[in-house]
This record gives C-alpha cells, structure tokens and sequence, in this order.
C-alpha cells in the first residue's frame, strides 16, 4: 500500500531523473508509470519507478529509475502460455546500478534491506555504469539496487507478463495498491 501523496511525489522525481537523461516521455507513459512498493509499504528502501514504452506479444521496452540505494526485489521471469519466459536486457543510461544474478557469491557493494537476508540469494553482483549492458536468461534469478545516486536503466526484453513473475520474498504483492 502506498499513499497517493507519496506515489504522485515518487512519479515526479523519477521522470525528473528519466528527463535528465534526454530520455522524452509523452504524457500518457507518465499517466502510467508503476511506481512500485511491492506491498512491502517502504517505497525508497525496495520498490522501483517503471515506465513502460510499450509491450506487446512480442517485445517490450520500459525505463526505469531507481533512487539511491533503493532495491528491486529478487524475483525471475517464468514461462507462460507457450513462451519460455521473458529474456531482459538491462541497460544502463544514468547513474550506476548493482545488479546481482544467480552464480557465485561476489556481493560487494549492494546491500540487502534489513532482515531480508533470505529474500536475496541471488549474489553474482554487477556494478554496471551508464552504457553496461547485461542480457538475463528466463528463470535467472535477480534483483538489483541504486547507487548513492540513484540510477535510471532501460529493459529491452520479449513480451513481459510482470503480474506473473515469482518473488522470492513471499510477502510481495506485485500489483500496486494505492490508498487515497
Ligand atoms: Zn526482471
């Protein structure tokens, strides 16, 4: 649950942050950008800013603006009907981001939220700056933080079904819910 307040103030600086990356945004991407806490009701500490091109049967593209320090939690793209699940590509455009996937364990600059040690297991970290790209394989387990500035990345993938994608923190509730 998110206050409406907090999620129209949310929504600002993140296209403030997109925009400063000469990233142009129409009115209607702005109308229905998620700005995600995942019901864990602590927006800056995991939550994310995700603002969605376009998403087809086929192909999808979004930005999406992380605040400093602030994590997307751990979860991974399953099959659906008869895909295989999504594959994502995360570039960076501003900012630098820790991405961590499943693999050996060089985590080193990210930090797990307080109490979630066992919400992250994923903890082949990344430290990717504008311009890195990483491409993520269905079913890859991942989740990724801000740096102290933040960070604004781009998701080029095939057809994103988001609502369906596990979490490894069963707590989350992925669909927004904003209490006015
Ligand atoms: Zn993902």
């Amino acid at each position: 649950m998110i206050k409406r307040e907090q999620f129209i103030e949310a929504k600002h600086k993140a296209v403030q942050m997109i925009r400063e990356c000469g990233i142009v945004l129409n009115q209607n991407e702005m109308d229905e950008m998620d700005v995600a806490d995942f019901g864990l009701n602590h927006l800056y500490v995991e939550g994310g800013q995700m603002l969605g091109f376009f998403n087809t049967n086929r192909v999808s593209a979004k930005v999406i603006a992380m605040f400093p320090r602030q994590t997307l939690p751990e979860h991974w793209h399953t099959a659906f009907d008869d895909n295989i699940g999504k594959e994502e590509t995360i570039r960076v455009a501003k900012g630098t981001l820790y991405l961590c996937i499943e693999g050996e364990d060089t985590l080193n600059h990210a930090v797990i939220p307080d109490n979630k040690t066992h919400c992250y297991t994923a903890r082949k970290e990344y430290v990717m700056r504008a311009g890195d790209q990483i491409t993520l394989e269905p079913g890859i387990k991942h989740w990724f933080q801000g740096g102290d500035e933040g960070a604004v990345v781009y998701s080029f993938s095939s057809a994103a079904k988001c609502a369906l994608d596990p979490f490894t923190d069963q707590e989350i509730v992925r669909i927004t819910q904003i209490e006015d």
